[in-house]
């Protein structure tokens, strides 16, 4: 008996490519795309044919060059449902916005604008002039930047005060945001020295007052945002430490994380601490997100006194982390919510947090008839997430599906995210937990439809 060479029957890509499905595929991305997509696959079947597979059928190698196609073309980021409570979910992409800043990006992005053209003398302006008016107003600052994020405006702060000097902080306040993203890291790459004083739980004013020398150039504030310092524990207060500064020639820079510019203890939570009081307190530059309690886009806002915001502007630094027209146009909307004071209707995170409980529970209990079976409505917590408040939250009702003999909470949580649109939910002890809070009632048809696909055998 003669050995057959097994590799023999692997079809050609030519043989592929004449089939109608890759045709088809073919019309709608280039060819070189699909030649390329099959030739991977063929080079699949190749490596199993070697591991002693048998070739496969040429219909299933098409069909295998379509899923690959499916899976591989399509674009990566798409939209999906937060049913895990958690309001600003870094994860998920933080705040979704308002539909009028969805329509201010929309416009700014479909044409061309005024970004950098000053319309009234018919010449070359500034992308930095757009929030200026509106931030100034909302916080009482003299001056605006807007730069990319916050972590970029903390590099873009240090760097144009401190590079080559040093900045004195907390041990206390040495936090790490997230995604392995550590306050004292971003510092370094400023080139500004670190100098941290105090202990992890009690730092005081004397403790920052002994460590200035000739090097110094700001004392910094971090809002510990996503962590919470209890028991023997002290700090010095914006107020104090701005006398300090004042005192001894120092900048005063406050990392504030969320940008809350409502009241907090409005919804039964411990008050986050806003631009306006940092400013108030006597702060030079305070810097936060655009995208967490703000409500907006991505963004760094940096504001404060003139002198040192213009020098931030004039650093190049502030060129590599300028923001895109389309978010300033997104953040510029949001502002206007905040102006006309309709943020708690307009703005989503605003309007999730004030959302009524009685609500969230007829919400709840619709989702459950769907769900059917052993589901039922428990008492739990939502959270504000985006490193804000930690540990605390709003109570709330969720949706709860225990696991069952045959279907583990995670195998259930699986088959949420495989919807289209994929729905993610929280698992805790066991038991997939839905909240109604983070889900836009118009999203709801799809927990629905999520729901009673997930739990069908
Ligand atoms: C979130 C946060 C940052 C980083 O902000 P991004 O906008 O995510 O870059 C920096 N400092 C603090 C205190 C924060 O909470």
């Amino acid at each position: 008996m003669t050995t057959r060479n097994p590799y023999r029957d692997l079809p050609s890509v030519d043989r592929l490519l004449a089939d109608e499905r890759l045709r088809a595929l073919s019309a709608k991305y280039s060819g070189d795309t699909v030649v390329a997509l099959a030739r991977e696959e063929l080079e699949t079947v190749r490596e199993a044919v070697g591991r002693g597979d048998a070739v496969p059928a040429i219909d299933a190698i098409v069909e295998a060059v379509d899923r690959r196609a499916r899976s591989t073309l399509q674009p990566s980021l798409r939209p999906a449902i937060n049913a895990t409570g958690v309001i600003i979910h870094t994860n998920l992409g933080r705040a979704p916005l308002s539909d009028e800043a969805l329509a201010a990006m929309t416009a700014a992005a479909r044409g061309y604008s005024n970004l950098e053209f000053d319309l009234e003398a018919g010449e070359r302006g500034s992308r930095h002039v757009h929030l200026e008016e509106q931030l100034r107003r909302l916080t009482g600052a003299e001056a605006v930047l807007a730069v990319n994020n916050n972590a970029g405006a903390v590099l873009l702060a240090l760097s144009a005060l401190a590079q080559m000097r040093e900045v004195i902080i907390s041990r206390g306040q040495l936090v790490e945001i997230g995604g392995g993203f550590r306050i004292p890291d971003v510092m370094a790459q400023s080139g500004a020295f670190l100098a941290e004083v105090g202990t992890t739980n009690r730092t005081y004013l004397r403790d920052y007052a002994a460590a200035i020398t000739d090097d110094t150039a700001a004392l910094m504030r971090v809002h510990t945002s996503n962590f919470k310092l209890i028991g023997f524990t002290a700090s010095a207060s914006l107020d104090e430490l701005a006398g300090l500064a004042r005192e001894r020639n120092l900048w005063l820079i406050d990392d504030l994380g969320s940008g809350c510019l409502l009241d907090t203890a409005a919804f039964g939570l411990t008050p986050e601490p806003t631009p306006q009081e940092s400013l108030a307190a006597g702060a030079d530059l305070v810097l936060f997100s655009g995208d967490k309690l703000l409500g907006g886009p991505q963004a760094g806002i940096i504001i404060g006194k003139r002198e040192i915001v213009e020098r931030l502007q004039r650093h190049p630094l502030a060129r590599a982390l300028r923001m895109d027209k389309a978010s300033i146009a997104g953040l510029a909307a949001t502002l206007d919510h905040y102006l006309r004071d309709e943020a708690l209707e307009r703005i989503p995170v605003w309007r999730m947090i004030s959302a009524p409980l009685d609500a969230i529970g007829r919400r709840a209990r619709r989702w459950r008839r769907a769900a059917g079976g052993d589901a039922t409505v428990i008492d739990g917590r939502s959270m504000i997430g985006g490193g804000s408040l930690p540990e605390e939250g709003l109570p709330t009702k969720l949706l709860a599906l225990p696991q069952t003999a045959g279907r583990s909470a995670q195998a259930l949580g699986r088959r949420l995210r495989e919807h289209d649109p994929p729905v993610v939910a929280r698992i805790e002890r066991d038991t997939v937990l839905l909240d109604p809070r983070t889900v836009h009632p118009r999203e709801d048809r799809i927990v629905l439809a999520a729901l009673r696909a997930a739990l069908a055998d």
